[in-house]
């Protein structure tokens, strides 16, 4: 892993190679985000690399917005989008930027272009459009309108802006070549009207540019030197230099394209992540089951162990799916060294210790962290009563089960070996009490009093004094690898995992958890990281989520 860690990826060659030859003083990158819907983990992919590469070469990265479609757009994931890119801890300072603060330049441009009898207005409808363009196999055909003259183009052009006509009516498109075997090369569109409020222009417009015209002059205002974007552009980058090229702009920006990140178990378009919402499949875009960052971030994700993530999996030309472990992984790996240690039973059983009084209220102290000594310590109250998880217990156990059982020991984590002596059942035959005895000289590890070391370790929590709190256990929330891969007539839906959610609402946790707080995080031990959800605990009703498991193995 190390040694593709830091092999450099095609990109950062270039860019080696770029400020090298003194083709540029620095590298300056853009994060392009349509605010069309919340920011998904193959965004932090992008962001992570973008913003990675401006600070690895003295560079800087923008954040602009690409809002050029006002039907989709909205200032709420404007906001979301930026506490996000903030978040995973990027700060693009004064270099926040719209497209649509452009639409002005762009717009002189376009005229720039008719003048140049290299744009021209359109009147085929949508489906002429279509049948003009022709298709991969079957070169385009020019439209009848291709020869319209300067005067009329600078005319209809304008009276497009002015709102004269209906959307559809006409439209602004190249002139460049329709018998390329590249269709975006085909006098793509550059304008289209719209007769739609735009969240940042309001109804000052009503014709607006399309992203492949606006894109490039948006790189190049901002000189931006190396415009990153994923593999279905490849195709778009002749159309990308053509408008650099034909243009009077005042930086020349060159595309590269990477491979779009894929991965099992998860859905990453906006427009299905916003169905998911809309249909109430989940709860809302921050719901920590959706793979938004909103999401991950409320589910306990950290910004580190998204970075460690992007540094893994690295910058690839080829289509790649990468294994959703290989984020949890990463999550693990981060959280193991930041978590504080603590003790929560999910599945209570009481077990009692029939060698104490009444009454016995012993305080066993313990780290808060294996490693870190400036975590402090804790303190957990030993009780006759107590509660252990009911999965750590069997009343028939096969051969290789080391927890405990009726006659066996098993050490209480963090204290002394207890030995199984009686079980008690309800009416249904439900366990409802272990009874066990304890051995008072096995603290700390040590062994029973006739010599012997116990395998088994299981957690526990006092009965009389530990905290209640509702606790959400998450398991993915496609119950398949590819969730897009579906029979005919049904979709990626199909495949949701009806038990994603699990919500336990009087767990047992250790008493030092009533101090929780949102900025740390919590290793319950033997059963996997937890975080206080942001928006739903409250001081006395404390709500936990589960980050992800421990893996197998701890
Ligand atoms: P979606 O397909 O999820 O709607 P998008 O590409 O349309 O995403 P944009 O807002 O246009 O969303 O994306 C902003 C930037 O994030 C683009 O530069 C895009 O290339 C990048 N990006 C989006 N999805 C991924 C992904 N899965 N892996 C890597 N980069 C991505
Ligand atoms: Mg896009």
């Amino acid at each position: 892993m190390s040694c593709l860690m830091e092999a450099k990826d095609f990109i950062r060659a270039q860019i080696v190679e770029d400020l090298a030859a003194g083709k540029h003083a620095k590298a300056i990158t853009r994060f392009p985000p349509e605010p069309n819907g919340y920011l998904h983990i193959g965004h932090a992919k992008s962001i992570c690399l973008n913003f990675g590469l401006a600070s690895d070469y003295n560079g800087r990265c923008h954040l602009r917005f690409d809002d050029t479609n006002p039907e989709t757009e909205d200032v709420e994931y404007v906001e979301s989008i930026k506490a996000d890119v903030r978040w995973l801890g990027f700060d693009w300072n004064e270099h926040l930027y719209f497209a649509s603060d452009y639409f002005q330049q762009l717009y002189d441009w376009a005229i720039y272009l008719i003048k140049n009898n290299k744009a021209y207005v359109c009147s085929l409808n949508e489906d002429e459009l279509r049948q003009y363009r022709g298709d991969f196999t079957t070169p385009g055909k020019e439209s009848p309108y291709r020869n319209r003259s300067i005067e009329e183009n600078l005319d209809l052009f304008n009276r497009m802006k002015l709102g004269e006509f209906a959307e559809g009516q006409h439209v602004l498109r190249a002139k460049i070549d329709m018998k390329s075997p590249n269709m975006n090369m085909r006098d793509p569109l550059l304008y289209r009207i719209r007769k739609a409020h735009h969240h940042r222009t309001g109804d000052k417009w009503c014709i607006y540019p399309m992203y492949d015209y606006a894109h490039p002059l948006s790189d190049a205002i901002e000189h931006v030197t190396h415009s990153i974007c994923t593999l279905e552009f490849q195709d778009h980058r002749p159309f990308y230099d053509w408008c650099i090229e034909n243009l009077p702009v005042p930086a020349h920006p060159k595309q590269y394209e990477f491979a779009r990140m894929n991965m099992t178990y998860l859905v990453m378009s906006k427009r299905k992540l916003l169905q998911l919402v809309k249909e109430k499949y989940v709860n809302g875009w921050d719901d920590p089951r959706m793979p938004t960052i909103s999401g991950i971030r409320r589910r306990g994700y950290t910004p580190e162990s998204i970075h460690l993530f992007a540094k893994r999996i690295g910058v690839a030309k080829a289509e790649s799916l990468i294994d959703y472990e290989i984020l949890e992984n990463c999550v693990r790996d981060h959280l193991d060294t930041v978590a504080y240690r603590a003790m929560a039973v999910l599945n209570p059983v009481k077990l009692v210790i029939t060698n104490l009084p009444e009454g016995h209220h012993e305080i066993i102290e313990s780290s808060a962290h294996p490693k870190k000594v400036e975590y402090g310590k804790r303190q957990l109250p030993f009780t006759k009563e107590l509660y252990i998880d009911a999965a750590d217990f069997m009343e028939n156990p096969p051969e290789d089960f080391f927890r405990l059982a009726p006659g066996k020991e098993v050490r209480l984590r963090n204290a002394y070996v207890v030995k199984c002596t009686e079980i008690i059942k309800d009416v249904q035959g439900k366990i409802t009490e272990i009874r066990c005895e304890y051995d008072s000289v096995t603290l700390g590890g040590k062994p029973t009093r006739d010599g012997r070391k116990v395998k088994g370790i299981i957690h526990w929590v006092s009965a009389n004094d530990c905290i209640e709190a509702e606790v959400r256990v998450y398991s993915r929330l496609f119950s398949v690898a590819d969730p897009e891969d579906t029979p005919e007539g049904t979709d990626f839906k199909s495949h949701l995992n009806p038990s994603s959610l699990k919500i336990i609402q009087k767990a047992k946790l250790e008493k030092s958890l009533a101090a929780a707080s949102a900025d740390r995080r919590y290793q319950f031990e033997r059963v996997g990281y937890f975080c206080i959800d942001i928006k739903d605990s409250k001081p006395n009703a404390l709500v936990f989520n589960m980050t992800v498991d421990l893996a197998t193995g701890h």
